[in-house]
């Protein structure tokens, strides 16, 4: 009796110390912005494929498994645990037996996985102690963080020893008194040769001490994790469940910019939706925790701090200040600073300190080229570049801070259409002799041609890649493809302007296109640059703008499949090929196939830098960066991508984006090596291939 007493005392005070805990953190989240959810089955699918299944932390497989086995390990020891609740509240003795094979089954594997878990920690903490792993290291990573990791990892430790030593102890405690044996324990039974003739007594004691110092570091254990970094163990399952749907390049639509815009380009009939008084209006972007959304909250608390974000980072690898792992961890330890006075004084409580600013510094916002290494790797599913988006936001619309370079590409958008200084009048100037149909003249004609070709601002104003537009719409008229272009009338899709921060910018452009292709009633979208193709497919249907877009990567790979483009000569055979992989065609929409069959269509040795695909490292243009002045560190990233490229021995970087072939080029400049290694899109290349 004495036992469920003792027990039920135990576990009465882990329950409230725990809840108490919990009420505390959870109290925090009535700060933070509202934002609905829905899609229950794709959550369902994702939580199963990233929680349960672990298919993120296994993209590096071997560490990856040795996670992802302390993980499944732990599911299956749960059940053991569960049972020893049942026991000790009830008096009983392997109360779930009655499971028969299943119950044997669980009971062997969760002694097994007892050793793995154990050989894995011991694994783990070699390489924390003794190996110099740079994503444990950074300057966001303080001593505590790295003690708190070191507790969690010893706790753990000790309930493997204790679940192995207790099954061991019933082991010889049954075999010493001629009691039925239930559960199968292979592990342990083999552990039992070291204690063969124990006593019955001594073996019951065995049993019993390990029982209650198993069970009571879990109660321990329960209590340490929402103050550690290993609350992720409770919070990465709902994390995932939560997290984003949409393909990664998505930005997330402001709805209040959509009515500001919606009111400036057409007053009278926005004001008719509008209802009389909405109250105090919202701050726009990301300024401190009380801007953030629900979801934000949740990602800071699952952050393992495991820092694989960190390690993928062009920035970080680069030696500039962003690190998204800090993103996340400052975001929790300001909700931590700020929640108590919230709690008492309500959401206008003012401390005189903010996330951006006193912890975030606009130095590492500006940093980030939104390539989205991130979240790719991020085994808990946490979207950082959204946040990051969100402060960039703020001080462009709230604050008008933005760098020099930055607000100049949003003055010449403005007024140009396009990042540049060109007239608009110019932009059909790349096509110069070439046959190129308007849709203007189609229309004339009654005609709605079956592809609209996205020319772009880099396609139209960019020398260098003015040429691959020409090449490529010789490849269209090569095919016999009915086609068309805007022509002037196409201005800049706002893709530069939306991840730079200046959401009405990106709203403006976007309506303003949406219009005149609605207009044109354009069913089918090509486009050679994977910025425009991600903002037209992923994010002009918030706008009621829907097409089917195509890169052109994926256009030739089409026709090569359907034996209408060969493009077999022999004007590049022998030469060695690289493919640098653009983000927003790969880790954005999931696109690495296209580009690469289609040069595996052209005659030439292809050869793959060390991180490729959905491990591609950023050529350091994207999210404005491009356009302008890098932040401080060690080496530019398009550098850091180009040496990589040349250790192929390549004679050929190929690209399938315009600003991937701006850095591409500015990095063979500034290594030497522009005589003998050249860069060309992968048009030019079927064009070579053609003979065009
Ligand atoms: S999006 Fe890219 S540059 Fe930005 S924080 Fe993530 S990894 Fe770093
Ligand atoms: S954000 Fe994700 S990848 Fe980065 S440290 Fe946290 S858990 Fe690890």
């Amino acid at each position: 009796m004495i036992k469920p007493i003792l027990f039920a005392i135990a576990l009465f005070v882990t329950l409230g110390v725990f809840a108490w805990t919990m009420r505390r953190v959870f109290a925090y989240f009535r700060f933070t912005k509202k934002k609905p959810l829905g899609d229950f089955g794709k959550r369902i699918m994702l939580t199963v494929k990233i929680a349960f299944l672990q298919e993120k932390i296994l993209r590096r497989p071997l560490v990856g498994l040795m996670h992802a086995l302390v993980w499944w390990g732990f599911i299956v020891i749960l059940f053991g645990s569960i049972e020893m609740v049942i026991d000790g509240l009830f008096g009983t003795e392997r109360a779930l037996a009655f499971l028969g094979p299943f119950y044997d089954f669980l009971m062997a594997a969760g002694d097994i996985f007892g050793l793995i878990i154990a050989i894995a920690i011991v694994g783990f903490l070699v390489r924390r102690l003794f190996m110099h792993i740079k994503r444990f290291y950074g300057p966001e990573m303080k001593p505590v963080s790295k003690a708190d990791a070191n507790l969690a990892l010893i706790i753990i430790f000790l309930l493997m020893l204790t679940l192995l030593d207790m099954n061991t102890g019933y082991l010889l405690w049954v075999d010493a008194e001629g009691i039925q044996q239930v559960g199968y324990f292979p592990v342990s039974q083999w552990l039992t040769g070291f204690f063969v003739g124990m006593p019955a007594k001594e073996a019951w004691l065995l049993y019993q001490v390990n029982w209650w110092a198993h069970i009571l570091l879990i109660f321990i254990f329960a209590n340490i994790l929402p103050y550690s970094k290993h609350f992720h163990v409770f919070m990465s399952v709902p994390n995932v469940f939560i997290s984003r749907l949409e393909p990664l390049g998505y930005i997330e639509n402001m709805e209040n910019i959509t009515k500001e815009v919606k009111l400036m380009m057409d007053p009278d009939a926005a004001f008719a939706d509008q209802p009389e008084d909405e109250g105090e209006p919202e701050r726009f972007g990301v300024k401190d925790v009380e801007d953030i959304y629900w979801t934000n909250y949740l990602n800071s608390l699952s952050c393992t701090e495991c820092g694989r974000c960190t390690s993928v980072c062009p920035a970080n690898i680069t030696g500039k200040l962003l690190s998204p792992r800090k993103v996340m961890m400052d975001t929790r330890a300001r909700m931590k600073e700020k929640g108590p006075g919230m709690l008492k004084e309500g959401k206008t409580f003012d401390d005189g300190k903010a996330l951006l600013g006193t912890y975030i510094t606009e130095e590492e916002l500006w940093a980030c080229t939104l390539c989205n290494a991130c979240a790719m790797e991020c085994p808990v599913n946490i979207n950082q570049p959204s946040l990051i988006i969100d402060m960039r936001r703020y001080l462009v619309m709230e604050e008008s801070k933005g760098p020099s370079g930055l607000n100049t590409v949003f003055a010449n958008i403005e007024n140009n259409g396009a990042p540049w200084q060109y007239s608009p009048e110019d932009r059909m100037l790349w096509a110069e002799g070439l046959e190129v149909p308007l849709m203007a003249d189609k229309l004339a004609k009654s005609e709605n041609p079956e592809y609209l070709f996205w020319v772009g601002s880099a396609g139209a104003f960019d020398d260098r890649y003015k040429k691959v537009t020409r090449e490529f719409v010789k490849i269209l008229n090569y095919l016999g493809i009915d086609f068309a272009v805007l022509g002037t009338e196409e201005t800049d899709s706002g893709d530069v302007a939306r991840r730079a921060g200046n959401e009405m910018l990106f709203q403006m452009q976007a309506m303003m296109n949406i219009e005149i292709l609605n207009g044109y009633e354009v069913k089918k979208i090509i486009t050679c640059d994977p910025h425009d193709y991600n903002t037209l497919k992923n994010e002009y249907p918030d706008f009621d703008g829907n097409y089917e877009v195509i890169h052109h990567s994926q256009f030739l790979q089409q026709m090569i499949d359907a034996g209408k483009l060969k493009p077999a000569g022999d004007a590049l055979s022998g030469k060695k090929i690289t493919f640098h992989d653009p983000c927003y065609l790969g880790r954005a929409n999931g696109e690495y196939k296209a580009p690469r069959s289609v040069l595996n269509a052209i005659p030439s040795v292809k050869v793959e830098m060390e991180r490729n695909k959905s491990f591609a490292l950023c050529c350091g243009a994207g999210g404005g960066q491009m356009l302008k002045e890098a932040e401080k560190g060690d080496k530019e990233v398009f550098m850091e991508r180009t040496e990589e490229a040349l250790k192929t021995g390549c004679d050929i970087i190929a690209t399938a984006c315009p600003f991937c072939m701006v850095m591409m080029t500015d990095g063979l400049k500034y290594t030497n090596n522009e005589e003998e290694v050249k860069n060309y899109d992968i048009a030019e290349l079927v064009s070579k291939g053609l003979g065009l």
